[in-house]
C-alpha cells in the first residue's frame, strides 16, 4: 500500500470513528443525517479531494478515494453515501465539463466547493436510462427543461444537480443531454425525502423541473453526450459505491467478531463454538475477497485498462453481495440482540440491501460482465 493511501486511511479512520461511530444511530432514527456533518467533510478535503491542487483539492487517486469512502462508510453508511452523491455529480461534471464550467460550478474558489447530486432516474427510466423523457428544448440561447426526476441521493443538500435530459426525442441514446442545474433555478422543485429502509440518514428525493431555463453554457459538453457522460462518470464511481458497501461489510464483520468474543453461552464465549467460527471465517473471506477485488478494480480504472469497467462491475457485484450477507450474519452472530435497534448490525443490514440496487442493479452489473466475457471486450 503506497504512503500517502495509508495516510489518508489513518486519518479518515480517526475522523470516522470519532465523528461518526456515536452518531450514526442518531442520523437513521432521525432520518437525518446532521447538516453539520457535511461542513465536516467539506474542512477534511473528503468533498474536494479529487479536484486540482490549484483550487483546494488533493487530486487523489480512485484508490484513495475508496479507502476514504469505506472507512467513512463502516461508521456510518448514510454520510458516506451523501460524499458518493456528491463525488458522482462533480465526476460528471469533470469528465464532461469545460475548464470555465469546472471553475465556476464545481471549484469556484479554494474555499467554497458545492455539493452536488446526480439526476438520472425519472418513473419511468431505471435500469434503461435511454428511456429518459425529461426534455430540454432550445430556447432563447439556452433550454428549458421539463420533466419528473425520482430518487435523487443529496436531493434538498446540493447546490448543484447535474441533471439528464433528453434533447431528441427521436434518438434514444444520442438524444441525450447533460445540464448543470444549480439549486437556485427557476422551476427547479425539489419533491419529498424518501422515507427509505436503509441509508435513512440521507437525503433522496424528487426533483421536478417546469420550465426550468437553463443557460447554453450550462450544457454539458455538446448536445447528445449524455449517455457517454453517464458512462464515463459510472466508469469512476461504480468502483466507489462498491467501497461502500464495502465498508458497511467491514464495520458488520467487526462488530461481530467483538460480540462473539464477549458474548457468553454455555460458560464459554460464543466465538469458541465451531458453528459459529465458521460463520465468522465466511464473512471475513467475503469482506477480504471483496476489499482485494474493490483496490484492484481502482486500478485498472487509474492505469485506463480497457477491461477497466468489467472489473468495476465484479467489484460492485462481489461487494454488494458481500455486504447483504455479511450484514445478515451478523446480525445472526448476535442472535436476538442483532435484532434490536441498540445495536448496529440491524441498520447495517438494512444500509446494505440498497448497495445491490443503486448505480446499476447487480443484475445490470452481471449482464454488463457477462456481454464482456461473451464478446471478449
Ligand atoms: C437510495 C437510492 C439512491 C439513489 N440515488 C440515485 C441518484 O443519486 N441519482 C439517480 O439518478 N438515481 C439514483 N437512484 C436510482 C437507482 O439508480 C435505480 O433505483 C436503479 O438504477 C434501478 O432502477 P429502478 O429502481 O427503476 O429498477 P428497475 O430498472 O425497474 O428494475 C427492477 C428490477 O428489474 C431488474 N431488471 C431491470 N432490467 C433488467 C434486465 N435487462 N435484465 C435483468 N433484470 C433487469 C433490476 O435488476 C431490478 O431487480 C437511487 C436509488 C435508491 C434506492
Amino acid at each position: 500500500m503506497n504512503s500517502i493511501l495509508e495516510d489518508f486511511r489513518t486519518a479518515t479512520k480517526k475522523f470516522a470513528k470519532e465523528q461518526l461511530s456515536e452518531n450514526a444511530k442518531e442520523f437513521d432514527e432521525n432520518e437525518q443525517i446532521d447538516p453539520s456533518m457535511i461542513e465536516k467533510l467539506k474542512e477534511q478535503g473528503y468533498t474536494s479531494m479529487m479536484y486540482p491542487a490549484e483550487y483546494g483539492g488533493a487530486e487523489v487517486g480512485l484508490d484513495i478515494v475508496c479507502s476514504v469512502v469505506e472507512e467513512i462508510a463502516k461508521y456510518c453508511a448514510s454520510t458516506a453515501i451523501t460524499l458518493v452523491g456528491h463525488l458522482t455529480g462533480s465526476v460528471a461534471c469533470l469528465v464532461g465539463g469545460t475548464d470555465e464550467q469546472k471553475e465556476r460550478f464545481v471549484y469556484p474558489n479554494e474555499t467554497k466547493h458545492n455539493i452536488f447530486a446526480i439526476s438520472i432516474s425519472e418513473p419511468g427510466a431505471g435500469s434503461d436510462v435511454t428511456s429518459i423523457s425529461a426534455t430540454a428544448q432550445k430556447k432563447d440561447g439556452g433550454y428549458v427543461l421539463n420533466g419528473n426526476k425520482c430518487f435523487v441521493t443529496n436531493g434538498g443538500l446540493a447546490d448543484i444537480y447535474v441533471v439528464f435530459a433528453r434533447t431528441d426525442k427521436n434518438d434514444r441514446k444520442g438524444g441525450l443531454s447533460a445540464f448543470i442545474v444549480p439549486k437556485e433555478t427557476v422551476g427547479l422543485h425539489v419533491g419529498k425525502k424518501e422515507k427509505k429502509m436503509g441509508l435513512r440518514g440521507s437525503y433522496t428525493t424528487d426533483l421536478y423541473l417546469e420550465n426550468a431555463w437553463i443557460p447554453e453554457d450550462q450544457l454539458i459538453g455538446n448536445e447528445g453526450d449524455g449517455f457517454s457522460i453517464i458512462e464515463r462518470t459510472m466508469d469512476r464511481t461504480r468502483v466507489v459505491v462498491a467501497a461502500h458497501a464495502l465498508g458497511i461489510a467491514s464495520g458488520a464483520v467487526e462488530y461481530a467478531v467483538n460480540y462473539a468474543n464477549e458474548r457468553k453461552q454455555f460458560g464459554r464465549s460464543i466465538g469458541e463454538f465451531q458453528g459459529l467460527q465458521f460463520m465468522l471465517a465466511d464473512m471475513a473471506i467475503k469482506e477480504e475477497s471483496a476489499r482485494r477485488m474493490v483496490y484492484y478494480a481502482a486500478e485498472q480504472v487509474i492505469n485506463k485498462n480497457k477491461n477497466a469497467t468489467y472489473y468495476s462491475s465484479i467489484a460492485k457485484t462481489t461487494a454488494s453481495d458481500a455486504a447483504m450477507e455479511i450484514t445478515t450474519n451478523a446480525v445472526q452472530v448476535l442472535g436476538g440482540a442483532g435484532y434490536i435497534r441498540d445495536y448496529p448490525v440491524e441498520r447495517m443490514m438494512r444500509d446494505a440491501k440498497v448497495t445491490q440496487i443503486f448505480e446499476g442493479t447487480n443484475q445490470i452489473q452481471r449482464m454488463i460482465i457477462a456481454k464482456y466475457k461473451l464478446n471478449k471486450k
